[in-house]
């Protein structure tokens, strides 16, 4: 690919929890060195900053007023790590109570006018992976590639289980499960920006595939693209 296609370059890869977005969109960015963004993280950064303050979740003015002074920042370094007003929240907006309480602040127009301005200043700094549940739909509605990916409600459920039990929490595959339920109908039902496939993406079903395997088949649809 040349230089300034490459630069140019933007593929969304969107889809509900547990379809493998993060740890796919990782590696095809790596692969094809560009800039990972997960829009997921900042809604989580929001999400944790309100719940510090005390502030209920559904007090919308409050929690919109807390996203346009809340300072997110993604630091693409290898590592990855997500700051909030300068503290290091990469792990705590992983925990069960940010994944429960995410939602509910993903769904305020404010909130989401507010990071998708973010969202498209890191879109700006060259070729870019970007995942979540709206950027072909509206973040980055000219991404040259766009993927939706799922995969059986039972293997999500089974991927983010494995994924908290290797992170040492004692939790349930049912309740996984439900609360994985629950979050995908708020991100469906929500009015503004809900999730769903952009109209010219590619549905890609995750279940059965390794990340290594999936990857490639979005590189290639890139590269297939790009001639
Ligand atoms: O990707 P992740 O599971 O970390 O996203 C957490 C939550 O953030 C989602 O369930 C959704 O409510 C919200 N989100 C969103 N739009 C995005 C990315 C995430 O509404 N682009």
């Amino acid at each position: 690919m040349k230089q300034e296609q490459q630069l140019a370059l933007q593929i969304a890869i969107d889809g509900p929890a547990g379809a493998g977005k993060s740890t796919v969109a990782k590696l095809v960015a790596k692969q094809l060195n560009l800039f990972y963004v997960d829009t997921g993280a900042m809604y989580r950064a929001i999400a944790y900053k309100a719940l510090k303050n005390g502030i209920l979740l559904e007090d919308e003015p409050s929690v919109s007023q807390i996203a346009k002074t809340t300072e997110v920042i993604l630091d693409h370094s290898e590592e990855q790590s997500v700051w909030c007003d300068g503290e290091n929240v990469t792990l705590a907006i992983r925990s069960t109570e940010i994944s429960r309480a995410v939602s509910i602040v993903a769904a305020y127009g404010e909130v989401r006018k507010r990071l998708v301005e973010l969202q498209r200043k890191e879109a700006a700094r060259g070729g870019v992976v970007m995942d979540g549940r709206d950027i072909g739909t509206h973040v980055l509605p000219d991404a040259k590639i766009k993927i939706f990916l799922t995969a059986t409600p039972h293997e999500r459920a089974r991927r983010r289980w494995m994924e908290l039990i290797k992170a040492g929490k004692n939790v349930l595959l049912e309740e996984v499960s439900q609360d994985m339920q629950k979050r995908d109908r708020q991100d469906t039902e929500r009015e503004v920006s809900p999730l769903e496939p952009a109209e010219d993406a590619v549905i890609l079903d995750t279940t059965g595939y390794s990340v290594e395997g999936m990857a490639a088949k979005i590189i290639a649809l890139t590269l297939e693209d790009g001639r």
